[in-house]
């Protein structure tokens, strides 16, 4: 058996199923390429679902962690330290909000958005206790714990995990007519990704963004846009709801925040909502510790300076532009996405998603699989056009 043979095995052996990786061992990575434990080198297209727009070993943000590593590392919440308030000052202002609850993972972020909406539901909305609703869109992606499992449309994710949390309204992504529908009296929160990731970087029609905003300010409702991947730069923007004009109540935000060196998120709004909180109602023991906020507060630097998000939109323009020929050929039946981020649909002559993506790691190129025959690809923004060119090129080898 080779090494990486060896140690695929001993995973598969030890670890729980709950993933099927490419079958590739990666010892170390920098920039956007990582490199195998048989010395192969592969350009990473995915990103780790954009928890890696700085690349790998990004040396600003290694920096800032190797720093801080020296200095504190854990504090807890029981006691301040010398981080947490510039990087919460500093978040907020990246936001345009006031106020950051820091967590550690997405999942955490949107739970914790969940129990904001409804006690701001119940302490200033006014709606009767315990009747509280949360309106959702079919195709979400908004992580994996019980409650959010709960709202999920996708059976792979649900099935098994019941009993369910009650108080969420499913529609159709995109339908504005749909989402008035649903909103009544007791809705607390719309929930939306501004583009779903995982449904296959499905980009909702024009409109449709402003008119959550609209409706939502009407009817009194809290809009939340879960930016956990689509936010920090991948887009072009800061946020993807900029490109619609939009600012929603609430960011959540994680993936890209802790700088792939450490999971990072928050919740960042305004008083009026994020006031809602009292000492002891919610907490994290991680959440907020002098590391994240070291590594957090350098990744809000790099962005305040614009440079990511112009690297995205130039690199966005150009891989889009390419991807699109492909569709003229016909081996490609649709493009979607913005920025440094696609969804690219392949002829399903051509094999599924996990056999073009098992074909391009062959030709040292990796990306995700989606559904069917989409594959997701996502490089590092620091990926530079020779080698996202370079990556194209395997893409059109693998489909020629
Ligand atoms: C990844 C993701 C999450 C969950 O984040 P975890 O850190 O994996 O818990 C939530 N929402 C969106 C849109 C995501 O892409």
């Amino acid at each position: 058996m080779t090494a990486t043979e060896e140690l695929i095995a001993s995973a598969e052996a030890h670890s729980a199923h709950n993933y099927h990786p490419l079958p590739l061992v990666v010892a170390s990575a920098e920039g956007a390429w990582m490199t195998d434990v048989e010395g192969r080198r592969y350009l990473d297209m995915l990103a780790g679902y954009s928890a890696l727009n700085f690349g790998h070993g990004n040396p600003r943000l290694i920096d800032a962690a190797k720093k801080q590593l020296d200095r504190v590392t854990l504090t807890s919440r029981a006691f301040h330290h010398d981080r947490f308030a510039e990087f919460c000052t500093r978040l907020a202002e990246l936001c345009g909000k006031e106020m950051v609850l820091p967590m550690n993972t997405g999942a955490e972020a949107v739970e914790t958005a969940v129990k904001t909406a409804r006690k701001w539901g119940y302490r200033v909305k006014g709606v009767p206790d315990g009747r509280a609703r949360i309106v959702v869109a079919g195709g979400n992606f908004h992580g994996r714990t019980t409650t959010v499992v709960s709202f999920s449309t996708d059976p792979e994710a649900r099935a098994d995990y019941g009993p369910y949390t009650p108080g969420f309204d499913i529609v159709p992504y995109g339908d504005l007519a749909a989402l008035r529908e649903a909103v009544t009296d007791d809705t607390v929160a719309v929930l939306l990704e501004p583009i779903q990731g995982e449904a296959g970087v499905l980009v909702p029609p024009a409109g449709y963004l402003p008119g959550v905003r609209e409706l939502t300010r009407e009817r009194d409702v809290l809009f939340i846009a879960d930016e956990i991947q689509s936010g920090l730069g991948r887009t072009g923007r800061t946020f993807a709801c900029e490109h619609e004009g939009v600012v929603p109540d609430v960011y959540l935000l994680g993936k890209a925040l802790g700088g792939g060196v450490v999971p990072v998120s928050a919740v960042v709004a305004d008083t009026d909502v994020l006031g809602v909180f009292r000492p002891g109602e919610h907490g994290s023991t991680f959440g907020g510790n002098p590391l994240a906020c070291a590594v957090g507060l350098e990744v809000v630097a790099m962005l305040e300076s614009g440079e990511f998000q112009q690297r995205a939109t130039e690199l966005g323009e150009h891989l889009h532009s390419e991807l699109h020929l492909l569709v003229g050929t016909g081996k490609v039946t649709r493009v979607r996405g913005r920025g440094l981020w696609a969804g690219v649909d392949i002829d399903p002559a051509h094999g599924t998603g996990r056999e073009i993506s098992e074909k391009l790691m062959e030709r040292g190129v990796l990306v995700k699989d989606t559904h069917g025959s989409t594959i997701r690809i996502a490089p590092p923004l620091v990926i530079s056009k020779e080698d996202l060119d370079w990556g194209l090129d395997q893409l059109r080898s693998v489909l020629a």
